[in-house]
């Protein structure tokens, strides 16, 4: 199995050198294990914090280890009697091409037709579950309301857009980091109005296409968007506060918003929440995501690279912003 390893901690931005590409020899399969060869797998930013040994909510990658992660791929050995070979499975086995073990550390997962098996590491999967839980439980959007959405033609993004629509949400702004991106927003994932947060400061931007101002914030980004958010927040504004992505590589402590007393005159709400928590609305999410899937009612796009010796440069890609959609490693 050729596997991708973490092997020195990153200060600031990754290099390949902080990782290494190794042969691993797969032994024969015990009892209720089964052989994964992966089609699929995933990077994302998240994987940037647990590179380091900061205190987080997941533990750090453990040196000289395989890159654990989301992946999607298809048995072809078994020993498992759930698991037959063909199965399509989800794992969180990570940066390999080939994934073998104990059934229960495999799920499997519906083939979707007329879509690649890597919808599971997207809007049908956990990044799909975060957009839902982010707007729903979190930011409790309400029919006719106003959303802007920071990272918002990345693969959280590009869902959040498309299901706040759905949700009955008034009027669904966002921003990005290129024209073709801000383009892409408006003219297919759902979006009213979207602006270049690298044409001008954000803060300068964004209240021109929010004109009755902000009442469910999603941040992906963080930083300086967090703080524009506060500036053009009505009263009893929310924020589904999912990621600050800004700040990921950052070495020195980022500026902080400078606008906190609107909490206070707003009397706003900042909510951060991680995904994993939310475990319990996936099925009531799946059941809705793969019904508006099934009638074209979302689309899914992703940014594909090819080869898994290829996933540092796919994550490190992502991470300059690289993609539309989801990030994938097609194995
Ligand atoms: P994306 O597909 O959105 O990829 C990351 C994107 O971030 C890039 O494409 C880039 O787009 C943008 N970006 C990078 N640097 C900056 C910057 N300095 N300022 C603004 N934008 C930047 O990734 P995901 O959809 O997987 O994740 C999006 C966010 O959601 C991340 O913050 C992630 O950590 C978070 N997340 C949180 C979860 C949770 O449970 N809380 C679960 C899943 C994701 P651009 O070209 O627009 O700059």
């Amino acid at each position: 199995s050729t596997q991708v390893q973490l092997v020195s901690r990153p200060k600031g931005w990754p290099t390949p050198e902080d990782f290494r590409t190794v042969q691993v020899e797969l032994p024969e399969l015990g009892a209720g294990e089964v052989r994964v060869r992966n089609e699929f797998v995933s990077v994302d930013p998240y994987m940037r914090g647990r590179m380091s040994d900061a205190k987080s909510y997941v533990a750090p990658y453990a040196l000289g280890e395989t890159m654990t992660g989301g992946a999607v791929g298809r048995v072809t050995e078994s020993t498992a009697e759930a698991l037959p070979v063909g199965t399509l499975v989800l794992h969180g086995l990570g940066w390999r091409d080939v994934a073998q073990g104990p059934a229960d550390q495999f799920r499997q997962v519906a083939e979707i037709p007329g879509a690649p098996s890597s919808v599971h590491l997207g809007i049908l999967g956990m990044i799909g579950l975060t957009a839902y839980v982010g707007l729903t439980e979190i930011a409790h959007l309400q029919a006719g309301e106003t959303v802007f959405v920071s990272g918002a033609a990345g693969a959280v993004g590009t869902a959040v857009g498309q299901i706040a629509r759905l949700l009955g949400a008034g009027r669904v702004v966002g921003s990005a980091g290129s024209a073709e991106k801000v383009d892409l927003l408006t003219s297919r994932y759902g979006y009213d109005a979207a602006v270049n947060y690298k044409d001008a400061p954000i803060r300068e931007q964004l209240p021109a296409i929010v004109p009755d101002g902000v009442d469910v914030f999603f941040d992906n980004v963080g930083g300086d968007h967090l703080e524009a958010a506060i500036d053009v927040f009505n009263t009893n504004g929310r924020a589904a506060l999912c990621g600050a992505i800004s700040g990921y590589n950052d070495v020195e402590r980022p500026a902080g918003p400078n606008n906190l007393w609107h909490l206070v005159s707003k009397k706003l709400t900042l909510r951060g929440f991680i995904v994993g928590d939310h475990a319990h609305v996936a099925a009531e999410f799946g059941e809705k995501m793969a019904g508006w899937f099934a009638e074209g009612k979302v689309v899914f796009d992703e940014t594909v690279v090819d080869g898994i010796e290829n996933s540092v440069e796919a994550f490190l890609t992502m991470m300059r912003g690289g993609n539309t959609g989801k990030m994938v490693v097609r194995v």
